[in-house]
Order: C-alpha cells, then structure tokens, then sequence
C-alpha cells in the first residue's frame, strides 16, 4: 500500500470515528445541568425555558425611529419559577461565563422565547412565561 492510501485510509477512518463524536454529543448537549441559585436543585437544559428580554429605545429626533434590541437572557427554572438571569458583562467573570454558557447552548434548552415588555416596564412587572410563549407562537406561526 502506498503512503498516500494509508493516510487516506486513516482519515476516513478518523472522520467515521469524528461524525460517531460529533453524534453522542449533539445527543447529549441537552441534558447538560442548570444550576438554579435560588432552588439549589439541577434540571437538564431541555427541561428549561430561556427567554430572551428585549431592551426598547425611544424614537429620537426626526429621522431616528424607535426601535427593539436583545438584552439579558433569562433562563427560567421549572421547579421554583426563579428566574436567573444571564447578560454579557465584563465587571463580573462569573455572569460572563454564565452568559457564555447560555449563549452557547442557546439551542438545547427546551424552548426559546422572545419576550418584549411593556414599553414602560419596570422591574416589578409581572413576568408571565405563559403569556410570553402565546404571544412568541402568535408572532412566529407560519
Ligand atoms: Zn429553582
């Protein structure tokens, strides 16, 4: 056998073993644990809703219209309802890599969810999962 064919033979050989790989763990990025800081208890993150709240900016002058942006994640615990929350900061490391977790793994939790609040939301407004999955599935339906 040539050089060229085992190195060939070895490559297809590595890519079988790669794609068999890349299965298991597309299988099992979903039973990954979330951690909930208010209930202490673990859930796989396809049991878990994550919403993402969107930011609303006012319309400005004469040209510039108002307009929604992405703000923080929050990832919904469904044994106690907290919800904690997930956002791209660089004051503290452990939100950060909290964030990047979620952001990373975005695709594996059980739902995603877009959530625009009231234009004059507070932080006491009521937070309705409900609610925010109707209006989600109203807004996406094809
Ligand atoms: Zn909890």
């Amino acid at each position: 056998m040539t050089t060229i064919r085992s190195i060939q033979k070895k490559m297809s050989t590595l890519k079988k073993e790669l794609d068999t790989l890349n299965g298991e763990l597309v299988l099992r990025l979903p039973t990954q644990l979330f951690y909930c800081e208010h209930c202490h208890r673990q859930t796989q993150l396809k049991n878990i809703s994550l919403v993402q709240e969107m930011y609303y900016t006012s319309a400005t002058g004469c040209t510039g219209g108002d307009y929604w942006s992405p703000s923080q994640y929050l990832v919904v615990c469904p044994k106690c309802t907290h919800r904690t929350r997930a956002y791209s900061t660089k004051f503290d490391a452990e939100k950060q890599k909290l964030f990047e977790f979620v952001e990373s793994n975005r695709t594996y939790f059980k739902e995603f969810l877009t959530w625009y609040p009231q234009k004059n939301y507070i932080r006491g407004e009521v937070f309705d999962l409900e609610a925010i999955r109707k209006e989600y599935n109203r807004k996406h339906r094809r």
